[in-house]
């Protein structure tokens, strides 16, 4: 199992989600003022409403995000662990 190497979602990611502890929630705007973030990898969109998504894989931080197609397709070649912790928006 695992992606092709030339795979077109590869666009230097692991330089910052190696190994990385990512969590699945809601999706959440990282800071007051966005309104959506793309997957880390194919570039789809998280949004509170009318994005591709509304809900995936992201760092504790909820700066990066990644859909569930590319978790599983990337987990194991980068190591991600998975929090059992829920990370619900603090309002
Ligand atoms: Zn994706």
């Amino acid at each position: 199992m695992g992606v092709d190497s030339s795979d077109w979602r590869r666009q230097g990611q692991e330089r910052f989600l190696t190994g990385v502890t990512l969590a699945r929630s809601v999706y959440t705007p990282w800071r007051r003022g966005w309104d959506h973030d793309h997957c880390e990898f194919c570039y789809r969109k998280f949004a509170v409403e009318g994005g591709d998504f509304n809900v995936g894989y992201h760092t504790l931080d909820r700066y990066h995000w990644v859909c569930d197609e590319c978790f599983s397709d990337f987990s194991s070649e980068f190591k991600w662990k998975v929090s059992p912790q829920k990370y619900p928006p603090e309002v």
